[in-house]
């Protein structure tokens, strides 16, 4: 057990692209900062998983959505190669026209953004504990009062603040006895790099995301130890299976090179606030307690605004959902769970619980204080850009 006593303003637990921005938000507000990882690495899905596609910043008709840290970190993926930002969204003088034309994504690689993302950390004084799996919290009344943490020396305790969850399984919120809900029917994936002797190559292997699974396959919860094994195991024989199918069709020349070293499950479990972000209902409509706005990653021409609610914990004043276990339904899950809208929500988050450890308040930053301090590092917050006010 360690002697250090550790106790921080704010605690990240997780650091997928959400814990990422969280950190760095609660850092760059003064907080004493950890993030508490269970890998050894920064990324979550985003770079062990091998998603490396940074889906749109924009709403695809030309207008930038998302800025903030979910730009920075975009940035931050490229700084070592390889890929690269569209040209009318590297020209500041290109017309929403000529950005209509593409979005404002990239492909990326996993190694330069674990290097790129850990410097920035390090950079920012974040204190960073990998190999620690958080399993439980402590609290009192209303208040989390620390985290604990399984670790090579035994279990410990951190104290904290404020807490942010961006476990991307809402493990926090369960732990704290939040209201979370869980989805049961996540799809057999397998994301992985194959090399054919000259050129090295990207496969999305995933079953149908509609309808029944195809013979052999099945529905995964990714809460449940079973379906969460099944899942890794599933999705690696299908690798093997289609790298053994290119073996056989194109040479033997053809390997796999890079296989997920995480799960890869879309959805899991996440928190049940007040409000739940919709697509079905929220798109077009504007929050007036808007933390952030996204598009849509399917759809060209679609906006919305994200409310603080959907990232506040309903029985504890200290603690904040970030990324893809902020609160939403089915329809809005899917947007939030992609990566900028991950970073949108983890420096939201972030921000807001330095705010509250700083100033040593009870409860969460008012709206507008939390609003003012976002728009101040670039964060997008236009409700002139929204036809309607959303009165929920
Ligand atoms: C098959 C697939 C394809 C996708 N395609 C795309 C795409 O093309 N583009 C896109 O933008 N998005 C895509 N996504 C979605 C996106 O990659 C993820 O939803 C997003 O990266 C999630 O970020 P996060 O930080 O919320 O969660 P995660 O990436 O899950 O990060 C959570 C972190 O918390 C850690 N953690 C969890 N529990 C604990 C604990 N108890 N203690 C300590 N640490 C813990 C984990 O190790 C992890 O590092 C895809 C997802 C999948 C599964």
């Amino acid at each position: 057990m360690s002697q250090r006593p550790r106790s921080y303003d704010v605690v990240v637990c997780g650091g997928g692209i959400a814990g990422i921005a969280a950190a760095l938000a609660a850092a760059r507000q003064g907080a004493s900062t950890a993030l508490v990882e269970r890998e050894y690495a920064p990324g979550g899905l985003a770079t062990l998983g091998l998603i490396i596609i940074y889906l749109p910043l924009c709403d695809g008709a030309g207008q930038q959505m998302s800025g903030g840290l979910a730009e920075t970190l975009l940035h931050l993926s490229l700084a070592m190669g390889p890929g690269e930002i569209p040209e009318p969204w590297r020209n500041p003088q290109a017309t929403a026209e000529t950005r209509s034309g593409q979005r404002f994504q990239a492909a990326y690689q996993a190694a330069p953004m674990i290097l790129a993302a850990e410097q920035a950390l390090l950079d920012a004084g974040v204190n960073l504990f990998y190999g620690a799996q958080i399993s439980g919290i402590a609290d009192q009344g209303r208040q989390l009062t620390a985290v604990r943490v399984e670790t090579k020396q035994g279990r410990e305790w951190i104290r904290a603040r404020c807490v942010v969850d961006a476990t991307g399984d809402a493990d926090i919120c369960y732990f704290a006895d939040e209201p979370t809900v869980t989805a049961p029917d996540n799809r057999r994936t397998g994301w992985y790099f194959s090399h054919d002797g000259q050129q090295v190559q990207l496969h999305q292997l995933t079953d149908p995301l509609t309808g029944d699974p195809p013979p052999g396959s099945r529905f995964y919860d990714g809460t449940d130890l079973d379906d969460i094994s099944q899942h890794v195991i599933d999705g690696r024989q299908m690798i093997a299976a289609h790298a053994a199918r290119l073996r056989r069709e194109q040479g033997l020349a053809h390997y796999p090179l890079l296989i997920p070293a995480f799960h890869g499950l879309r959805m899991t479990r996440r928190l049940a606030g007040p409000v739940e972000f919709s697509d079905d209902r929220h798109e077009g409509g504007w929050f007036p307690d808007a933390i952030g706005m996204i598009g849509n990653w399917k759809q060209s021409g679609k906006r919305y605004s994200l409310p603080y609610r959907a990232l506040r914990a309903v029985r504890h004043d200290n603690l904040y959902a970030a990324g893809r276990c902020i609160s939403a339904d089915r329809s809005g899950w899917d947007l939030t769970r992609v990566i900028p809208s991950c970073a949108v929500s983890g420096e939201a988050a972030g921000t807001a619980a330095a705010l509250q450890a700083l100033q040593g308040l009870a409860a969460a930053p008012e709206t507008a204080d939390l609003q003012a301090v976002l728009r101040g590092h670039g964060v997008l917050l236009r409700p002139d850009l929204f036809d309607r006010v959303i009165e929920e």
